[in-house]
């Protein structure tokens, strides 16, 4: 897919969401937020659900979370205009309150579109119910500033995620903050740890066809009087 094909892939699940109602989380909503940023990224980040304020402008991450999830990105000389960035839900669900399981359920093939779209090396998950989705069964508390291969079912099986703590977490217990600065060091490296599990990937698959070309290649065939396509 070019940038243009993922820009137009991306626009089109965004617009599909604004006027989704396949769960009950349309009812409350404000705005609808599908996620931004960049279709020429490798780099994916994705959240839980939108809270307050992204609920009254539509777009991630733009409150306090967001704010700490900017200064995390320039921690490490990024911004979010290189990144795309969503949630697992899209609708804001009342109060603050997670997402239910048939709610995340709902919303899925809308994450498996904007990766399908993106096909991002690295996904980075903020926190445990975006975690979940890629590494079922992962302890939070276990793995954050780690990554692994997504799981095959997520969507995004040619990916690695990097698991964080979500940064609203921080804002609640200071503590995590720390660890969230700690862990986003970790990014970069995870990410080209993530470009060269592509690259070896691409040369396997590029392998048969390689063995192919060779077998065509064989005295016989280079022999051939009937062969001249080499001559011309
Ligand atoms: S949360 Fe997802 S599935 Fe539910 S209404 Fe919003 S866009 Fe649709």
């Amino acid at each position: 897919m070019t940038e243009v094909e993922r820009r137009a892939a991306l626009d089109a699940i965004g617009a599909e969401v604004a006027v989704c109602t396949r769960c009950r989380l349309h009812q409350t909503r404000t705005t609808a937020v599908p996620g931004q940023g960049t279709a020429a990224t490798e780099v994916m980040f994705v959240g839980e659900g939108p809270g307050f304020n992204e609920d009254r402008a539509g777009l991630p991450f733009v409150g306090q979370a967001g704010s700490l999830l900017n200064e995390l990105l320039e921690s490490i000389g990024w911004s979010r205009s290189e990144v795309f960035i969503t949630n697992v839900v899209k609708c804001r669900p009342p109060e603050n309150r997670d997402p239910e399981p048939d709610e995340i359920a709902a919303c899925a093939p809308f994450l498996t579109r904007q990766l399908e779209a993106l096909d991002p090396a690295l996904v980075v998950t903020l926190g445990r119910f975006s975690m979940a989705r890629f590494n079922p069964g992962a302890r939070i508390g276990q793995v954050h500033g780690t990554f692994r291969a997504a799981d095959a079912n997520s969507g995004a099986g040619g990916a690695l995620t990097y698991a964080m703590y979500h940064p609203a977490a921080a804002l609640h217990q200071t503590s995590l903050k720390d660890t969230l600065f700690k862990d986003m060091e970790g990014v970069p490296s995870a990410l080209m740890d993530a470009r060269r599990l592509r690259a070896a990937r691409a040369s396997e698959a590029a392998r048969p066809a390689i063995a192919q070309s060779s077998a065509a290649l064989t005295p016989e065939a280079d022999f051939d009087p009937t062969n001249h396509s080499g001559l011309f």
